[in-house]
């Protein structure tokens, strides 16, 4: 089981900022910004790389979902990044599919 698994199901602790039926979203425990979350899909998709046709409407749903949570958070208007890293020269750590909410912060571009 992952470890975002074990957090959809509440085996492990985490500050849940937002939750549908089939994806949520928590504070990553690491932050790079002030605002920094994770939105997850409760069953596992092994990265981005890992996603199927089928998983296209709940992938999309998580998209749509972004704006929501971004002024959830306050960082609507001032401007936020969604991130999602694949592969070890992109840092992917957990191998379970999630998108980075990041803001809070002038973000640099390029990225470091
Ligand atoms: P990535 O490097 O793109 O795979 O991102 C994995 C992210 O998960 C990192 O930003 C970690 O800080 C974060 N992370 C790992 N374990 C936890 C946890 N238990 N609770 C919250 N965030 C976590």
């Amino acid at each position: 089981m992952t470890i975002f698994e074990k957090i959809a199901r509440r085996e492990i602790p985490a500050s849940i900022v937002y939750e549908e039926e089939d994806f949520f979203a928590f504070k990553d425990n690491n932050p790079q910004a002030p605002v920094h979350v994770l939105i997850v899909p409760k069953r596992v998709i092994a990265g981005i790389s890992g996603s199927q046709p089928g998983d296209a409407e709940l992938l999309g749903r998580m998209l749509v979902a972004t704006p929501k949570i971004a002024r959830q958070l306050g960082v609507f208007e001032s401007g936020y990044r969604l991130v999602i890293n694949h592969g070890e020269a992109a840092g992917e750590s957990v191998p379970h599919l999630h998108i980075h909410l990041l803001g809070g912060r002038a973000l640099a571009w390029p990225p470091g």
